[in-house]
């Protein structure tokens, strides 16, 4: 997305609008990947600003000393992770709970949560606010994989993630399926949303134990979150606000959601008012006649 210039302060040249009391799902992170990495990729970090360095964790001061001077060879995320490879390591990016990345003009006026800036050669600058400080700067060594990126499941859109796999760590597990989609051991990236969306296009039943799900079904559940996914990364790759449902969906349209904020409104397809329940700790909501 490209800013203009209005009045006499700078437009960023590159942000993602996004409502800052909402936390970024993994959609909208692969949008602000995508965004960034035009802006970044083949740059070479002149500097690293940091006016705040107490996140979620210190941001160590080995960034400091290893990324200035480096040039930013790939941008790559992992769940909701982004990783800025350089050929002296990486850094690790969280957006927390309220966290954006935006790429400036340089003298652009800083504001109270705006913690770190990386100045780029190009003279842009990549800053990063986050009024509540969930977000994280970390340092990845080289050939190493950071403590947090460890014990995740693969990405929902690769190969590795389809029904067999579903089906195979499913296994003895008598988790609700939900809550088993969810947990980013399985798979990343399936939100509390997604994963009622996606069972419900399955007609599966969010409570049923995962073990009692058939193969047949776990095919169609996988197809049907990489569509899900993919859906919300091409919407917030065109106008995030425009898109952000009150309920938090980015990239979707509140139209789209088939169950989920739709408590005792009628299914979209049969008609019978959508129930809601309660489903480790989260909210959830099902068609009773649609999903068994
Ligand atoms: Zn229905």
């Amino acid at each position: 997305m490209r800013g203009e210039t209005c009045g006499t302060i700078p437009a960023p040249i590159w942000w993602c609008q996004r409502v800052e009391s909402i936390m970024p799902e993994w959609p909208e992170v692969e949008t602000t990947r995508r965004g960034l990495a035009p802006h970044l990729v083949g740059r070479r970090i002149t500097a690293l600003a940091v006016r705040q360095p107490r996140l979620r964790w210190p941001i160590p001061a080995i960034l400091r000393r290893r990324l200035p001077g480096q040039r930013i060879d790939a941008v790559e995320r992992r769940a909701k992770y982004l990783l800025v490879h350089t050929a002296a390591g990486s850094a690790l990016l969280h957006l927390g709970m309220s966290g954006s990345l935006r790429v400036l003009p340089p003298r652009t006026p800083i504001g109270a949560h705006d913690h770190y800036d990386w100045r780029l050669d190009s003279g842009f600058v990549l800053r990063y606010t986050d009024p509540r400080r969930f977000g994280c700067l970390l340092w990845q060594p080289v050939g190493r994989t950071h403590a947090l990126l460890t014990g995740l499941g693969p990405e929902p859109l690769s190969a590795d993630f389809d029904g067999a796999y579903l089906k195979r760590r499913a296994h003895g597990r008598r988790v609700a399926v939900k809550n088993f989609l969810m947990d980013q051991g399985i798979v990343v990236g399936v939100g509390n949303i997604y994963a009622a969306e996606a069972l419900f296009a399955a007609g599966i039943h969010p409570a049923r134990a995962a073990d009692a799900v058939s193969l047949a079904r776990y095919e169609r559940l996988a197809d049907e979150v990489k569509r899900i996914l993919a859906h919300a990364i091409e919407r917030g790759g065109t106008t995030l606000r425009d898109f952000l449902s009150p309920d938090g969906a980015p990239g979707y349209f509140e139209q789209e959601l088939f169950v989920y904020g739709r408590a005792g409104e009628p299914c979209r397809v049969c008609g019978t008012p959508i129930r809601t329940s309660v489903l480790g700790q989260r909210s959830t909501f099902h068609c009773a006649a649609c999903q068994r």
